[in-house]
């Protein structure tokens, strides 16, 4: 995961409060504009269909401390292609989409690879969820494994195609994807160091060009939302809430959340992160990013070679995974959808 790490607590705590007086300002001018409109009527959920989903939090878990035997997965690496062989192996047999290009970075030209299993549903639309796999490139030389950032992810990702498979499913389609190169490739630009880059020039890599080919070929306009998981591993597992995602999609999922009793682990603490949901967020497809980014205190694990397995919970991947069944659950079920 990539962010701008150099926003201080003093910073931070102003950007929020800007953002709070923005958005005061904005349900005024709303207020105002609503005036003679009909009233809103608030969201109303479908209700559950059957038992609650339950991932499994142990088979995701295994998952990730397989890919990390891998060693660190920065672009180029040996580590790299073998979790790429890895994600392909569990998936053998499903409807899968390699979207493969040649990024032109920093640090020269790298074979990217973005990989989207697909699982057919009756609903005309398509729900996407989300994570990437690669570790972080400035990195590579160390012993970093990011079990958290990328490895967590994945593995969830890996158990929730465990849910969809075979199955016929009575709602939208299904998209899991892995997408490639989402770290920087250079520090991105919070460190003070040489050779520093601002991330938003130089990261998001593989998202981006499925964005791309998406729009292209007519494939973005189906898609009613995006779930996006990075960091979701922790044992000690808190959820932001991200200002840049869909608000009406936050709600879902902490509808979700609320209904499998797990609703103290989400949107204690709001924060602004820039993550693969972004280029979606851009193209007006509603969007979320379920991500702790507050790993060890004051996230001191992240982005460092203490970012191991030892620190994640099989229950933590539990409780995002089956949030996410749930969430597509309702979403499957709620007509109409929210407007972008
Ligand atoms: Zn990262």
């Amino acid at each position: 995961m990539m962010r701008a790490k150099a926003v201080s607590v003093t910073l931070l705590g102003l950007a929020l409060v800007i953002l709070a007086c923005d958005r005061d300002q904005e349900r005024a001018q709303n207020q105002n504009a609503s005036a003679n409109a009909a009233p809103v009527q608030a969201v109303s959920y479908p209700p559950d269909p059957g038992p609650p989903p339950a991932a499994d939090g142990d088979r995701a878990l295994q998952y990730v401390k397989d890919i990390v035997k891998f060693g660190p997965r920065p672009l180029g690496s040996e580590g790299h292609k073998k979790v790429e062989d890895y994600i392909d192996s569990h998936l053998k047999g499903d409807d899968v989409e390699d979207d493969t290009f040649t990024a032109d970075t920093p640090e020269g030209k790298f074979p990217v690879h973005n990989i989207v299993a697909k699982y057919p549903g009756t609903k005309d639309g398509i729900i996407l969820i989300a994570s990437h796999y690669d570790t972080n490139y400035p990195l590579r030389k160390t012993s970093f494994v990011g079990a958290n950032d990328g490895g967590s992810s994945t593995g969830l990702l890996l158990e929730l195609a465990n849910h969809l498979r075979g199955k016929q499913r009575d709602g939208y389609s299904v998209w899991l994807v892995w997408d490639d190169a989402e770290e920087a490739m250079k520090p991105d630009g919070s460190g003070g160091l040489p050779n520093e880059m601002p991330f938003e020039k130089d990261s998001l890599y593989g998202i981006t060009h499925l964005v791309d080919k998406w729009q292209a070929d007519g494939t973005l306009k189906k898609v009613k939302a995006l779930i996006l998981a990075d960091m979701i591993g922790d044992a000690d597992l808190n959820v932001e809430r991200d200002t840049h995602s869909t608000s009406w999609l936050e709600d879902v999922i902490y509808e979700a959340a609320t209904r499998l009793g797990y609703q103290s682990h989400f949107f204690g603490r709001q924060l602004e992160v820039s993550d693969d949901h972004v280029p979606f967020l851009k193209r007006g497809v509603p969007s979320v990013d379920l991500i702790d980014f507050n790993y060890g205190y004051n996230d001191t694990y992240w982005h460092t070679t203490q970012d191991t397995v030892d620190k994640l919970s099989p229950r933590s991947l539990q409780i995002v995974g089956s949030v996410i069944l749930e969430s597509i659950r309702i979403l499957d079920k709620m007509e109409p959808l929210p407007p972008k």
